[in-house]
């Protein structure tokens, strides 16, 4: 087999299992208990809270624990206090979207590279705005968004209406679901007030994220209850997925530069040696994402023509193409009913080696090409 959909899952790393292993046997007890091998738990989950949190530049008690980033995304616009007041990249996960649009939130428009417009953005803040939700790197594109100077922006408007005497908080959350392990990642540096992570996407297990939450933001809890997370996200804490998100988050650290070079040459194997196709993600991107398009060509036959030969490729975003959806990214950044059916979204991870990449690009270019005569006939 040779996965190259790491944007949709990654496998549990070995070394992420082994840490998780004794929390679910010996190490089981509720950390809210009084006897000491409990609070022994307590004091490692704490411990793990503390290097996500620290991987980010942030501290253990700013991070809210959930049970995935559709969760984490959630909790974020539980900070709006009036319905309408929220801004959101137009190419959000449906799970910033969804949840935008229940708030009565609009969208902010992206240019034809997949950055967002920042003309769009400044016109369509106004003193009642009071949340923007711009994603670190986009799940089909792996477009990467410039955060610091959205926040700056953002800063100015503050200003602005601190002179004004203006008191409605303005937000700035950033899902970096898909980020975590491509780029180093700081709260501060980015200028966020919320951001998302999600353990599934670096090697730890799924359903398990989190949500970072700087003093200047308010939320509403998710779930009420025996009030663990500060509160906000009730229930019995996931010891085991927690340990197990920490050591993901210290490997990915160790990994950051090593693996970014190895994606980097992967990268341009793939395009340079693949046949036929036209690059959609030219540039600022994560780099382990190639979006190609094949034009005339269906992609969801490719998909189940490699999937046959052992290669595992996804069509846009793995959920909305289950949905039997045309992407909302691809649309938003301009490509043609076409161009969005003959796309293909390859996400290289850990799993990969230079020689599979060889072998995908041979078998990729056969089938493409056994395609094109097909059409023609
Ligand atoms: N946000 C982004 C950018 C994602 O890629 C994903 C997963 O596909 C999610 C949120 C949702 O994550 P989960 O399904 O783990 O809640």
């Amino acid at each position: 087999m040779i996965y190259l959909d790491h944007a949709a899952a990654t496998p549990v790393d070995k070394r992420v299992l082994e840490a998780m292993e004794p929390y679910f046997t010996e190490d089981f007890f509720n950390p809210s208990a009084a006897y000491l091998p409990a609070k022994k738990v307590a004091a490692d989950y704490e411990a793990a809270k503390a290097t996500i949190a620290h991987a980010i530049g942030a501290k253990a008690s700013d991070l809210v624990i959930t049970a995935g980033a559709t969760e984490a995304n959630n909790l974020a616009f539980t900070s709006i206090r009036n319905k309408g007041r929220a801004l959101y990249l137009v190419t959000e996960h449906d799970s910033v979207r969804r949840v935008a649009e229940a708030y009565g939130g609009q969208e902010i428009k992206v240019l034809p590279s997949g950055l967002i417009d920042l003309a769009d953005l400044k016109s369509k803040i106004t003193d009642d705005t009071e949340l923007i939700s711009i994603s670190l790197a986009n799940n089909e594109l792996g477009t990467i968004q410039p955060m610091a100077e959205i926040s700056s922006i953002i800063r100015d408007v503050k200003l602005d209406r601190m002179k004004r005497g203006i008191k409605t908080q303005l937000l700035l959350h950033s899902d970096a679901s898909q980020a975590l392990n491509l780029l180093d990642i700081n709260v501060a540096r980015l200028g966020v007030d919320l951001l998302t992570l999600n353990a599934a996407k670096v090697y730890g297990p799924k359903g398990v994220g989190a949500l970072y939450v700087s003093h200047d933001a308010k939320l509403a809890p998710l779930t009420l209850g025996g009030g663990q997370e500060q509160g906000l996200r009730s229930g019995t804490e996931n010891v085991p997925g927690v340990i197990g998100f920490a050591k993901a988050v210290e490997l990915a650290k160790k990994h950051l530069n090593g693996n970014r070079k190895k994606y980097i040459a992967w990268r341009q194997i793939l395009l340079s040696e693949l046949r036929g196709y036209e690059l959609i993600n030219k540039k600022h991107s994560l780099d382990n994402f190639v979006v190609l398009c094949y034009n005339g060509i269906d992609a969801e036959r490719l998909i189940f023509l490699l999937e046959e030969r052992g290669i595992y490729v996804a069509t846009g975003a793995a959920c909305a193409a289950s949905k039997g959806m045309k992407s909302h990214v691809l649309r938003a950044i301009g490509l043609s009913s076409e161009q969005i059916a003959g796309s293909l979204r390859l996400t290289m991870g850990e799993t990969n080696t230079e020689e599979q990449i060889h072998e995908a690009v041979a078998i990729i270019n056969e089938i493409v090409a056994q395609e094109s005569q097909r059409i023609l006939k």
